[in-house]
């Protein structure tokens, strides 16, 4: 093999067999020649090319540069440009990224240049791409709004988000290498780990978890975590990238709401559908596994007062500070309950049976024995309560509730501020007290109601100098219902109006009877409670005027009780009704005297005749709470307003003598009588009692 001839190699059909595009141009960049390859690239024929300037494929904006270049004078070594934007200007307008290679070379003794272009596009394109996914990923990672982390096998970071940084409270620095088990919450460090797991077993894309973190401030963060491996080539897991969103916020809103769907929003205690599902888990654990439950309902004593009283911003602290107490002495596994209104449910389970459930009761009780301070009042506020014990045998529990109710009427009946227990099958004797209502309403036609009467004793001589009304129902089943059950179930309706026109009534014409042997000044008068209901009834003065009128008793001889309560209600209003009762001559007496927590600047105002003490001033059994000294000083009060004093339930004669050495000069009670029906009230008239 010798030596190519040179002359049959042609440096045209070199040219012609580049693969770049190629032009060889004189000193001032004239293409002499071009291949075919650059007509192609440019979009340009070879005649439209060969003879014009190279600055014809160059684009404005890169002329100056080229203009300004001897193409054939460059350096010896041949030029690249292939980092720039340099682009090449086509026939048709568009510019296109290429490569630039400058050669000089020596031609037939002349010095030319070959300049050749390629087109990179791809490349560029290739370029380009790598670009956008950076910014891609910048955006979808560093500018997410959704906190973001990358982590490696063993948890530790390898880059954070600002997002994920706001949300835990760190900074990258403080992240960035460093172990998650620091702000992961203790519990959760398994969680991470077991993910890792799962992954490293099963062919998952992605698993999605709750977590918690610790935020550096100490708050606990709940987010919801989704992650995925990024895997290399053979399937190895790398790294982890994890997405997560906080939902600490939506839990604690769902937490709350959830709380209030199943709390009473005052005090906060379980509603009913809460006590309802634990009555029901109550029931079926002891089906289960045998043991007591018991369940008690308690209703506040005469809260109504309170209300009326005070208004239903005290009445609700009332209820709120009840809630508080009962709850001290709650145990942790049972359920305390705001049943409505003043109402309480108490659910205990596992107990030892009918004896602890009663110890409970009374431990709930004694919880309500010191009196409630609200805003510089002094309340006191007890409860009655109706216990049921129910056992395995007890195959039914729908009834549970209406038979603490059926107790705890029995305990109200009793008298109060006690409990009382369900005696099985007692509701086939006991109505409850929603029934007993629709029974009170035929009680005046049927004859059921009477009114009793108490004498009212002048406590230096014994006799008698009126008589106190107190009305009497007598059920064809239960006997005698005492007022203190069927008054305040009579106010919850018109019922206690109609009550209040019979007591005027028969108390009025009752007195207009009672003659004391033609002595006139000495004739007894009678005293007739009034309920707030009545007071506030326009029709009220009418009614006591043609009563007065159509039995012939003068109004002196009447005397209207009103409990403290209600005048300071409304202290104008009471003030207005006294003046005109005392206008008819009829007297009031301000009952219970004591028990309303009475502001005393008040009475002179109201300037009744009789102010009542109240018996749990009197009687020694609760001489603790009251102390004789609030006795000595309510009885030296009365005496300064000059009004006259009456003390209620005189039961001993230690009390009668105490009570006279206070000078106090009106009383009544059972060491003289108890109430009795109109015919003994009729004979005791001028009487004196041997004490
Ligand atoms: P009150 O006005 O404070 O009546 C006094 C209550 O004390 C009466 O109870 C009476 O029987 C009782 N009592 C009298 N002496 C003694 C005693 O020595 N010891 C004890 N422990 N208690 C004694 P009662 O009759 O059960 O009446 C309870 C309440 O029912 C009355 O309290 C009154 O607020 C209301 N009430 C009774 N009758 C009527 C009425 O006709 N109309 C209205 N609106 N209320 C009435
Ligand atoms: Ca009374
Ligand atoms: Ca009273």
């Amino acid at each position: 093999m010798g030596f190519i001839d040179e002359h049959s190699l042609s440096w045209q059909s070199l040219l012609e067999a580049l693969p770049d595009g190629t032009a060889l141009l004189d000193a001032r960049g004239v293409m002499m020649y071009v291949n075919s390859e650059l007509s192609l690239l440019t979009g340009y024929s070879r005649e439209e090319l060969v003879g014009h300037n190279v600055q014809m494929l160059v684009p404005p904006q890169l002329r100056t540069l080229a203009a300004r270049r001897e193409y054939t004078r460059g350096p010896d070594s041949r030029m690249i440009w292939n980092d720039g934007d340099l682009k090449v200007l086509m026939k048709d307008g568009t510019q296109r990224l290429v490569d630039f290679a400058l050669s000089p070379i020596t031609l037939d003794g002349r010095r030319w240049a070959v300049g050749s272009i390629r087109d990179n596009s791809a490349q560029r394109t290739a370029e380009q791409a790598r670009l956008e996914a950076e910014q891609h990923f910048r955006l979808a990672f560093e500018d997410n709004m959704a906190p973001m982390v990358f982590t490696d096998l063993q948890d530790f970071v390898i880059t954070a988000n600002d997002a994920f940084c706001q949300m835990i409270g760190r900074t990258r620095e403080e992240l960035i290498g460093f172990d998650s088990k620091p702000f992961t919450h203790p519990d959760d460090v398994g969680i991470t780990e077991a993910s890792h797991e799962r992954f490293l077993h099963d062919e998952i894309r992605q698993i999605r978890y709750v977590k918690r973190y610790l935020h550096k401030d100490g708050r606990m963060i709940i987010a919801e975590v989704s992650k995925s491996p990024a895997r290399d080539k053979l399937g190895n897991t790398v790294y982890f990238i994890i997405s997560e969103r906080d939902i600490t916020e939506e839990r604690t809103l769902t937490a709350k709401l959830s709380h209030q769907a199943l709390h009473d929003p005052l005090t906060g205690l379980a509603n009913r559908t809460l006590f309802d599902d634990r009555l029901s888990q109550t029931h079926s654990r002891i089906m289960r596994q045998g043991g007591y439950g018991a369940l008690m309902l308690f209703d506040l004593d005469d809260f109504k007062g309170v209300n009326d009283t005070y208004g239903h911003i005290i009445g609700d602290q009332v209820l709120i500070q009840v809630a508080r107490r009962l709850e001290t002495v709650s145990r942790a596994a049972d359920t305390l309950c705001r049943f409505g209104g003043d109402e309480f449910l108490y659910l205990a389970e596992g107990i030892s049976g009918l004896e602890e459930a009663e110890s409970i009761a009374e431990r709930f009780l004694r919880a309500l024995d010191a009196p409630f301070e609200i805003s510089s009042l002094n309340l006191e506020q007890r409860a009655s309560l109706g216990v049921v014990v129910w056992d395995i045998s007890s195959i039914d529990i729908t009834d549970v509730v209406r038979d603490a109710d059926v107790a705890l009427y029995e305990a109200k009946r009793l008298g109060k501020g006690r409990h009382f227990v369900y005696v099985p099958g007692m509701h086939h004797q006991v109505i409850n007290r929603f029934s007993l209502v629709q029974q009170l309403r035929q009680a005046i036609p049927a004859g059921e109601v009477a009114m009793h009467f108490q004498p009212i004793v002048r406590l230096s001589t014994t006799e008698i100098v009126g008589f106190e009304a107190l009305m009497r129902w007598r059920h064809p089943e239960r006997g005698w219902v005492p007022p203190a059950v069927f008054i305040p179930l009579a106010e919850q309706s018109d019922l206690i109006l109609e009550l209040g026109r019979f007591a005027l009534h028969h108390s009025i014409t009752a007195a207009s009877k009672w003659t004391n042997g033609g002595d006139a000044l000495t004739e007894p008068y009678v005293t007739v409670n009034l309920s707030s209901r009545q007071f506030y009834d326009p029709g009220l003065l009418g009614l006591v005027r043609e009563e007065l009128a159509t039995s012939g008793l003068p109004g002196d001889r009447l005397i209207i009780e009103i409990t403290e309560s209600i005048a300071l209600e409304e202290v104008s209003g009471t003030m207005k009704l006294i003046e005109e009762l005392t206008s008819l001559g009829i007297g009031v007496a301000l009952d219970d005297f004591g028990t309303g927590y009475s502001s005393f600047s008040y009475l002179n105002l109201l300037n009744p005749m009789i102010i009542k003490i109240d018996q749990s001033f009197v009687r020694p059994s609760i001489e603790s709470i009251h102390s004789d000294r609030l006795l000595e000083t309510l009885v030296s009060l009365g005496h300064n307003l000059g009004m006259t004093l009456l003390a209620e339930g005189i039961e001993t004669q230690a009390q009668l003598d105490r009570l006279r050495s206070l000078h106090c000069s009106l009383g009544q009670g059972y060491l003289f009588s108890p109430a009795v029906p109109y015919d003994e009230a009729v004979k005791m008239v001028g009487q004196t009692f041997n004490v």
